[in-house]
């Protein structure tokens, strides 16, 4: 079985509608030689580029390697959903560490949309932000659920952001069917992921950030030398931080049993006739559902549905993924039946036990942040200033982040699959009975 799923060829960017879009920055070289740096990050999505940058502003020297190009991976093909909060859900999050890390966990997930906002701010980056996120209740049970969360967040975390909406309600702002209410988030955003990416990484470059494409780094897995290595080179650094998330592989055993990449598919339609992107969605929302195997949409600057709906547990992906998509879009849009599907891609995303991403450190050199288990966007951007702040010292919030208890997946890094195939099959499943 193949960790490391990739399907598109090396270098080249998958056929999305983002890099279709996205103005893509010239590439930067490859390593040739062996450098000295402070820092070495390692993987150029998120994690790396926010960690690069904000280090590089803290006044540190900073080289990042990324094996293929700039938001290759994960960063430069997801939904562009960018969530309050934490992955996981409140409740649960109190009970694994108590009521007040649980208040510090939900506020860092709040300035993690900050961050986003002021980045894009201060950097000029055009990504096409907007607001608001509507959460659709796929089944009736799962409409009181979500007022039960709205009365929790309001009561025990002040969150002034929401309104709970009747069907009727829902009906206004969408024609999606099937469903029994929504939870309405005006805190949340959605953007451009790949103009987004591309925006942070002209701004580490900006900075000072020495940038490698085409460049694998192999740091010693154990974090006792601050050598990477290069297939031409080799990196000297006091401090190695790996942004690689589900696209890691085997590189660090230790990390690699912390998660698990599956694989996610997206589609964008041709741009809607005028009369129907306002049925779709009339107030230009990101949508979702409430299902194990989440559906979520939004609409794009120039008009097309971006729907992302439907994963795989294998190391390949569905040979036509646009019809692999489409029924998830239909099930909820009927009224796109005669629309074209213009553009279907997937990446791997790394999912975590309780649904909560892994920091740590391994050894004297080695730092790491990955399993943002679909809340990447915000996650993975504050992952990278906490990193910066911790390896200048500062490790408060980075230490609360990792507070929360990793469960490694039973298997280890290589049995791994057979369980995690089984249990996501037994959730997905239950997507499709009802209640
Ligand atoms: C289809 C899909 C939809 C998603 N939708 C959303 C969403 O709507 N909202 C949300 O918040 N999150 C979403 N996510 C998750 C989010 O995209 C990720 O959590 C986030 O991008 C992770 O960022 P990252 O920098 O940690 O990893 P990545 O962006 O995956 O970057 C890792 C990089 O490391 C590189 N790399 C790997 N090994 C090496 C090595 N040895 N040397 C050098 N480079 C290496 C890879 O080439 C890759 O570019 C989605 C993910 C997918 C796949």
């Amino acid at each position: 079985m193949n960790d490391h799923p990739t399907h598109c060829a090396a270098g080249n960017y998958p056929g999305s509608w983002y890099a279709a879009t996205a103005p893509l920055i010239g590439a930067f070289p490859g390593l040739s030689g062996d450098i000295s740096t402070d820092v070495c990050v390692i993987g150029g999505g998120y994690t790396g580029l926010s960690s690069a940058l904000h280090l590089r502003q803290k006044g540190y020297d900073v080289v990042l390697l990324e094996a293929e190009r700039i938001a290759w991976g994960a960063s430069g093909r997801n939904g562009g959903h960018v969530g309050t909060g934490q992955r996981a859900d409140q409740t649960s999050i109190e009970k694994w560490v108590g009521e007040e890390a649980a208040k510090g966990l939900w506020q860092l997930g709040l300035d993690a949309v900050q961050k986003v906002c002021d980045l894009i701010n201060e950097h000029n980056i055009d990504c096409e932000l907007g607001s608001g996120n509507l959460h659709l209740a796929a089944k009736p049970s799962h409409a009181p659920e979500l007022q039960d969360e709205l009365a929790h967040l309001e009561s025990q975390y002040g969150y002034q952001q929401l309104t709970y909406l009747p069907p009727e309600a829902v009906a206004e702002r969408t024609s999606a069917k099937g469903f029994h209410g929504g939870l309405l988030d005006d805190g949340c955003k959605h953007l451009h992921p790949l103009k987004y990416a591309l925006g942070l990484a002209r701004a580490a470059s900006e900075a000072g950030v020495i940038i490698y494409e085409g460049t694998r780094g192999h740091p010693q897995a154990d974090g006792q030398s601050g050598e990477v290595k290069t297939e031409n080179g080799c990196v000297k650094a006091r401090h190695i931080v790996i942004g690689c998330n589900a696209y890691l592989g085997n590189l660090v055993p230790r990390m690699a049993g912390n998660i698990m990449p599956i694989n996610n598919f997206v589609i964008a339609t041709s741009r809607l006739p005028s009369h129907l992107a306002p049925r779709i969605n009339r107030d230009n929302l990101s949508m979702s559902d409430t299902l194990f195997v989440i559906n979520y949409w939004k609409l794009s600057q120039d008009g097309r549905v971006i729907f992302g709906g439907g994963e795989n547990y294998s190391s390949r992906f569905p040979r036509d993924i646009k019809a692999f998509v489409r029924p998830h879009m239909l099930n909820i849009y009927p009224e796109l039946q005669d629309i074209d599907i213009d553009y279907g891609w997937g990446g791997a995303v790394g999912i975590t036990l309780n649904r909560m991403p892994d920091f740590g450190r391994i050894g004297k050199h080695l730092w790491y942040a990955q399993g943002f288990s679909g809340h990447g966007v915000p996650t993975a951007t504050m992952a990278g200033s906490l990193l910066a702040d911790a390896i200048d010292g500062d490790t408060a919030d980075f230490d609360l982040m990792a507070s929360v208890p990793t469960q490694r997946f039973p298997g280890g890094t290589l049995l791994r699959w057979p369980g995690l195939v089984a249990g996501m099959l037994f959730y997905s499943l239950r997507d499709k009975l009802g209640r």
